[in-house]
C-alpha cells in the first residue's frame, strides 16, 4: 500500500487531506511540527510527503534541506504546501529540494493528481534502466549516453552529474548539493570543482547541441531541464 506522511499543522487541513487520501486508498499518516513528522519518518519512510511551509516548531523547508541531505531521503517525493505571499515560494521550495507544490487554498483534485504525478515519476527512475530527457538517453548499467545516433563519451564524474540531473529533472541543486549528491559526504573538495565538471558536461552535451539542458539558476545553482532557463 502506498503510504503518505501529511505534515501539515493546521487541524482542519490535516484532517481533510487525510480523509481525502485514506478514501483514494493510501496508507496516511500525519504530523503536525518537524519533529513529529522527524519521529515519524524515521520509524518508516513513506512513499511521498505532504510538506506545509510554516510549522510551528521549524519551517518545513528547513527540515526538507536536512532529510535531503540522508542518502535514504534523496529520491523521496516531496511536495510542498505553500501559503499565497511567502516571496519566493516556489523557488526557495524547488531550490530546498521540493519535487513539487501546492499553493494553498488548492482543490483536492489537483492535489491527487500531483501525487499521482510524483509517484509515476518516482517508480520510473526507480525501476529505469535507461533515463531519456529532452532527447538525451543515458544507459545506468553500461554507463553509455547517448543522443539519437552520436554516442556522447563522459568521463567518469560528468557521467554521474548527468546521471543525477537526469533523474531529478528540473529540480535545482546547489553547488553543496551536488557535492554530496554526486562526489559523496567523506570527500573535501571546493565548491568551484563543481562548476568546473559543470562546463566539460555542457561542452559534451554542447556537441550534440543539447548545452541548454543544463541551466544556471542565478544565486541557486544548477538545474537539468527541457523548460527554458
Ligand atoms: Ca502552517
Amino acid at each position: 500500500m502506498t503510504s503518505i506522511l501529511v505534515v501539515e499543522d493546521e487541524a482542519d487541513l490535516r484532517d481533510m487531506l487525510s480523509e481525502s487520501l485514506e478514501q483514494a486508498g493510501y496508507d496516511t499518516r500525519t504530523a503536525g511540527t518537524v519533529s513529529e513528522a522527524r519521529r515519524k519518518i524515521e520509524n518508516s519512510t513513506p512513499d511521498l510527503v505532504l510538506l506545509d511551509w510554516m510549522l510551528p516548531d521549524a519551517s518545513g523547508l528547513q527540515w526538507l534541506r536536512q532529510i535531503r541531505r540522508m542518502s535514504k531521503f534523496t529520491n523521496l517525493p516531496v511536495i510542498m504546501l505553500t501559503a499565497r505571499g511567502e516571496i519566493d515560494d516556489r523557488v526557495s521550495g524547488l531550490d530546498s529540494g521540493a519535487d513539487d507544490y501546492l499553493v494553498k487554498p488548492f482543490s483536492l483534485k489537483e492535489l491527487h493528481a500531483r501525487i499521482r504525478s510524483q509517484l509515476r515519476k518516482h517508480n520510473d527512475v526507480m525501476q529505469q534502466e535507461r533515463v531519456e530527457l529532452g532527447g538525451i538517453i543515458l544507459e545506468i548499467d553500461t554507463h553509455r549516453v547517448m543522443a539519437g545516433a552520436h554516442e556522447i563519451r563522459l568521463a567518469p564524474t560528468e557521467f554521474r552529474l548527468l546521471k543525477h540531473f537526469m533523474t531529478h529533472s528540473d529540480r535545482v541543486y546547489s553547488r553543496g548539493q551536488l557535492l554530496d549528491a554526486v562526489w559523496g559526504h567523506q570527500i573535501f573538495i571546493e565548491e568551484r570543482t563543481v562548476d568546473v565538471h559543470i562546463r566539460r558536461l555542457r561542452k559534451a552535451l554542447e556537441s550534440v547541441g543539447k548545452a541548454d539542458l543544463i541551466q544556471t539558476v542565478r544565486g541557486a545553482g544548477y538545474r537539468m531541464s527541457t523548460r527554458s532557463g
